[in-house]
């Protein structure tokens, strides 16, 4: 029997930060210093440590960032006022909001007060709109990154049937139209969809964006698929993050899968840093 492949993310996020010191460097000799910004909400430990960790892998290949915290004393019109100066300010190129904020402001409505060509994460609605009609633009950081790992495999998607499960604006909805560029045959399922086993035993490209801990069993695998894990999920009692499909046993059906970690996340952030040297170089203005 074939052994599985192992979709390194960890690996290949490394090869995409590498490549992305030159670019950075190559910036600065032309008095351009890549900038990201990110708005998060101070109260939220997960999202500062997210934020964190974006703004490590940031520095590391020299692009600088900076953060503004919002929290339950920021106003609706605090927060825009913040969005309004990042958007005109020249020094900063990407802007990353980051989801959840406080509850009672609009974070939709900030969204949509970015403007495009800083929105590095690919989650505005311009952003998503470009995507949908085939223009270039920023695209999600988490589908882009699956992109990569597929592409970096040489995993063709031509022709293939593809299961995306999840149908969120940020991953499912992105990643199924993104393989759709891919020439894939796209189904979407969601926690309406009847008899999920059976519709994933008919992919060969099996994409899980659900959030819900091994919730895709070895036996809805069909033989020879390509299994991509996106979830990131906490369990009590295990050492490290949880995935949405249990790894071990898909991994006796699957041809290639994503390991969680070191799979999509490490490729989730190398794609927002490359979004945001893109930003820098006005790949998209
Ligand atoms: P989300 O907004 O909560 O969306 C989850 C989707 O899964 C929804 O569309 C929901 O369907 C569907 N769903 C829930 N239970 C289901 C079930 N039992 N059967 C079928 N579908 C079901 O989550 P998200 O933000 O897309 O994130 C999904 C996962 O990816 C999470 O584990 C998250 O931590 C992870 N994630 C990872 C990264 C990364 O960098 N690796 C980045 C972002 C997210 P309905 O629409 O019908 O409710």
């Amino acid at each position: 029997m074939q052994e599985t492949l192992m979709l390194d993310g960890r690996e290949l996020a490394k090869q995409v930060r590498e490549s992305l010191k030159p670019r950075v460097a190559s910036l600065k000799q032309q008095g351009i210093q890549p900038r990201i910004e990110a708005i998060v909400a101070s109260q939220d430990p997960a999202s500062l440590a997210y934020v964190a960790m974006k703004q490590k892998w940031a520095g590391w290949v020299g692009i600088e960032s900076g953060s503004f915290s919002v929290t339950a004393q920021t106003s609706q019109n605090e927060l825009l006022d913040q969005v309004d100066r990042l958007n005109s300010d020249p020094r900063v190129h990407g802007v990353l909001i980051q989801h959840p904020l406080p509850k009672h402001l609009d974070e939709d409505e900030a969204l949509s007060q970015l403007g495009a060509e800083k929105d590095v994460d690919g989650i505005t609605s311009q952003s998503l709109g470009k995507l949908v009609a085939g223009l270039p633009g920023f695209r999600c950081a988490t589908p882009l990154g699956i992109t990569k790992i597929l592409d970096h495999y040489r995993i063709d998607c031509e022709g293939k049937r593809a299961v995306v499960i999840g149908r969120s604006v940020i991953l499912g909805k992105p990643m199924a139209l993104m393989l759709l560029e891919r020439n894939a045959t796209v189904t979407i399922a969601h926690s309406r969809t009847k008899d999920l086993p059976s519709l994933c035993r008919e992919a060969d490209i099996l994409v899980a964006a659900v959030g819900r801990p091994e919730l895709v069993k070895g036996d809805w695998i069909k033989p020879g698929a390509v299994v991509i894990d996106a979830g990131y999920n906490k369990v009590e009692g295990r050492d490290s993050d949880v995935g949405d499909c249990d790894t071990e046993a898909c991994s006796r059906l699957a041809s290639a899968i994503t390991p969680v970690p070191g799979g999509v996340g490490p490729m989730t952030v190398a794609s927002l840093l490359a979004n945001t040297v893109d930003a820098a170089e006005k790949t998209f203005a």
